[in-house]
């Protein structure tokens, strides 16, 4: 176990408080619990004065405080010594719990490399973001994002700077603008001069990515956080009713002290940061704790296909044309624009070669892309894109993805391209099933294609030809039906979708930067096969927390009845509240080994898919 100086020093006044109130206990001597009464009633003294004038936040702390006080106003100093020291436990499993968390996730990050391209005597490489010197030229391919600050020295395009600004408008920027690390490209391609190097700016990214990762703004969370208010004010009624009843000081602090919301408190943060940690360990990022939440409740996963259920290194099998020569020169080069895996690919197959320089390059997002050579017009994608340009193609029936090459309105022949499913895609579908999720392919591929490989892998509902719109258009229409809905991408294309669908997941590693930046959830090793866990999961999170929280409320009420009736005594209220807690903790920190098992399945299986969904929560 490695821990951290402050841990350390958090552990060591948590085993001196232990010692002074169970040795209180044992001697019967007061005093000793004085100890653990300053050493963790201080702390939380502290957060209570700071939260409320910070915030005007009236939490757990404060009824905790008033506990302590009220116990040691009627001489009942052990009994505020054991309520501070069980809190200091708490707070400290729960802090622990999300440090580690964080410490897994920031691995992850640095174990994913963040690489450029960059431009020197004529000839590119790929190289990782941190050897970015100032002076260096890189070029910077749609969807990528912009790996250190600079200025355009060839190309134009449109630039997402929300990252930097808020503004989630793209700003077009070309030659002798700046640029700034951080912020996506979105459609064009160019070469840029960095003028700073890249150190800072990555640092700064990965800071970023992990401060994200918080379970504060988790709906579950603020929900808990509404409960605990009601539980301060419901105690502080009853404590001040039982003694306007009986007049026994000692029955309102034992009130006072049993409902203490600790572990409504501690538990939901908890439970989502071990979820998080455990997922991190899979090499699955969660940017924030709600969209973990809301995956407990989705009934559709929505596919890509290309680079998402398959490899996404497609290969191209076949060219036809009058002039090969000519026409993969163009296409070759036009290509080389794009960071579309089937632009890499007729790229590296015609890799060697001398490439003509492009102007006006364009993508169309889901068709192709087009642009100048030597003054010709060159078009190159399917056959929607070549159709709206009036240039009629022929598609053949086959597996393959075809792309068509047009030179000045002519069309001059086509390359035949086959990709090949991931290994698991298969088994992922079935399992996914076998939670009760709904599958479903979206893909800007043509409709042979799709067909076969959802064939190969059992996915039934199927959409071809989609446009980036029309697979948001999908997601809208879905969702009005009532599902909620999770979206699995890595392009360009998907960062729309990825927006709109209740939860969007990115492929890590071959997706672009765009996608990953939209989505909430990113794979960092693409291993579509952990999916069925991490919906395991999500769905054992919530359940964890409503049953950590309801086993919590039925101790605090049975307590209280006691308290009120006069059975309990602080000490005892406050014995029996605390260890409520601590297992409460305990139990929710569990979900850092969960595994999906065979349960879930059964489970999934039981209740059915709309049960499922409702009773996520039971
Ligand atoms: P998917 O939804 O399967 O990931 P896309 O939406 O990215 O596919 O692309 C849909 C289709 O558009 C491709 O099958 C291809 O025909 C065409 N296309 C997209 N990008 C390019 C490109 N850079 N060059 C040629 N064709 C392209
Ligand atoms: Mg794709």
């Amino acid at each position: 176990m490695n821990l951290t100086q402050n841990e350390k020093k958090d552990i060591l006044l948590i085993v001196i408080s232990i010692i002074s109130v169970i040795s209180s206990f044992i001697l019967s001597f007061d005093y000793l619990a004085w100890i653990a009464v300053l050493l963790c009633g201080i702390p939380i003294f502290k957060e209570c004065v700071e939260g409320m004038i910070a915030e005007f936040d009236i939490k757990a702390d404060l009824l905790v405080t008033i506990a302590i006080v009220a116990s040691i106003i009627i001489g009942e100093v052990f009994a505020a010594g054991e309520i501070a020291t069980i809190m200091a436990i708490g707070g400290f499993l729960e802090e622990y719990t999300v440090s580690k968390t964080r410490e897994k996730i920031e691995k992850l990050v640095k174990m994913t490399p963040q690489v450029t391209t960059i431009i020197k005597n004529g000839i590119e490489k790929r190289i990782p973001v941190e050897k970015v010197e100032i002076g260096d030229i890189l070029k910077v391919l749609p969807g990528e994002s912009i790996p250190t600050d600079g200025v355009i020295v060839n190309g134009k395009t449109s630039i997402d700077q929300a990252t930097l600004t808020g503004e989630s408008l793209p700003v077009d920027k070309s030659v002798g603008d700046e640029v700034y690390s951080g912020t996506i490209n979105l459609y064009g391609s160019f070469t840029m001069k960095s003028t700073k190097s890249s150190k800072d700016s990555s640092i700064q990214k990965l800071i970023r990515l992990v401060e994200s990762s918080s379970p504060e703004n988790a709906n579950i969370v603020r929900q808990a956080d509404k409960w605990a208010t009601m539980i301060v004010v419901i105690a502080f009624t009853a404590a001040v009713l039982t003694y306007l009843f009986t007049f026994e000081i000692i029955r309102s602090v034992t009130i006072l002290v049993v409902f203490c919301p600790c572990a409504l408190v501690l538990a939901t943060p908890t439970a989502i940061m071990a979820s998080i940690g455990n997922l991190a360990r899979y090499g699955i990022l969660v940017k924030d704790g709600e969209s973990l939440e809301e995956l407990a409740y989705v009934s559709e996963l929505v596919f890509d296909k290309t680079g998402t259920l398959t490899y996404g290194i497609p290969k191209v099998v076949n060219v036809v044309s009058k002039n090969p020569e000519e026409m993969m020169y163009l296409l070759a080069s036009l290509e080389s624009r794009s960071e579309h895996p089937l632009a890499k690919a007729i790229v590296s197959y015609y890799k060697g070669n001398e490439l003509a320089e492009i102007d006006e390059f364009e993508m169309h997002l889901g068709m192709g892309v087009s642009g100048n050579i030597s003054g010709s017009k060159i078009i190159a994608g399917n056959k929607k894109l070549l159709n709206s340009q009036n240039i009629e193609v022929v598609e053949e029936k086959t597996n393959k993805t075809e792309i068509f090459v047009a030179k000045d309105s002519e069309y001059i022949g086509k390359v035949q391209l086959a990709d090949t499913l991931r290994e698991n895609s298969k088994e992922t579908i079935r399992n996914l099933k076998r939670l009760r999720v709904k599958t479903t392919l979206l893909t800007g591929d043509n409709e042979k294609t799709a067909e076969l490989i959802a064939n190969e892998i059992k996915i039934r509902n199927v959409i071809s030809n989609c446009l980036p719109e029309d697979k948001m258009e999908y997601i809208k229409n879905e969702q009005l039906l009532g599902h909620k809905v999770a979206m699995i991408g890595d392009g360009i294309n998907d960062a729309p979708s990825l927006k709109k669908a209740n939860v969007g997941i990115a492929m890590g590693d071959i997706g672009s930067d765009v996608s990953v930046e939209a989505a909430n959830i990113a794979l960092i090793n693409d291993n579509i096969g952990d999916l069925p866990h991490l919906i395991g999961i999500a769905r054992k999170t919530v359940r964890t927390i409503n049953i950590a929280i309801t086993f919590a409320l039925i101790v605090n009420i049975l307590a209280m009845g006691l308290a009120i009736l006069g059975i309990l005594n602080p000490i005892e209220g406050a014995l029996i509240h605390n260890i409520g807690s601590v297992i409460v903790i305990v139990y929710s920190a569990t979900l850092t080994n969960y595994k999906i098992s065979k349960k879930d399945y059964t489970r999934a299986k039981k209740l059915g898919i709309t049960k499922t969904i409702n009773k996520a929560m039971t």
